[in-house]
């Protein structure tokens, strides 16, 4: 069991910021930004471009959304997405407030305090439709 299904099953925290039958999108604990998301599907796969494309074209949509969501909440030039999964064989997307190209690099870490997770995760969760 990955470490993102013990999060969706609630076996473990998560800031929260959005979740329907299929998909939970949730804070990443260690940000590159203020307001950085994870989207992953409950079905645990762990390689991207192994999902059925519907499942593949559910999570954009899903994804799609949050980022709409993200966007109103978080001052920033614009959203980034990125795909990686070498840490967690669970797929995730990134969807990462940019204010700059070091906000994309994964080398630039924000450190954020509970309340301010808890914060942002509630700004996002309101302007999710
Ligand atoms: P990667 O698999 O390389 O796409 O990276 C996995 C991402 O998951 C990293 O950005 C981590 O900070 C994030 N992450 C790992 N564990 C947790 C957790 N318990 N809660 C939130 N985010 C996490």
């Amino acid at each position: 069991m990955s470490i993102f299904t013990k999060i969706i099953q609630g076996k473990i925290p998560s800031y929260k910021v959005a979740e329907n039958d299929d998909f939970y999108a949730f804070l990443d604990i260690n940000p590159n930004a203020k307001g950085h998301t994870l989207v992953v599907p409950k079905k645990e796969e762990n390689k991207i471009f192994d999902l059925d494309e519907k499942s593949y074209l559910g999570l954009m949509q899903f994804s799609y959304k949050v980022a709409k969501a993200i966007e109103k909440a978080v001052p920033c030039e614009r959203i980034g997405m990125t795909v990686i999964g070498l840490e967690v064989p669970h797929v995730h997307v990134h969807l990462i407030p940019l204010h700059s190209m070091a906000d994309a690099t994964f080398g630039k870490k924000e450190k954020l305090s509970d309340d301010e997770f808890q914060e942002i995760a509630n700004e996002i969760a309101k302007n999710f439709s």
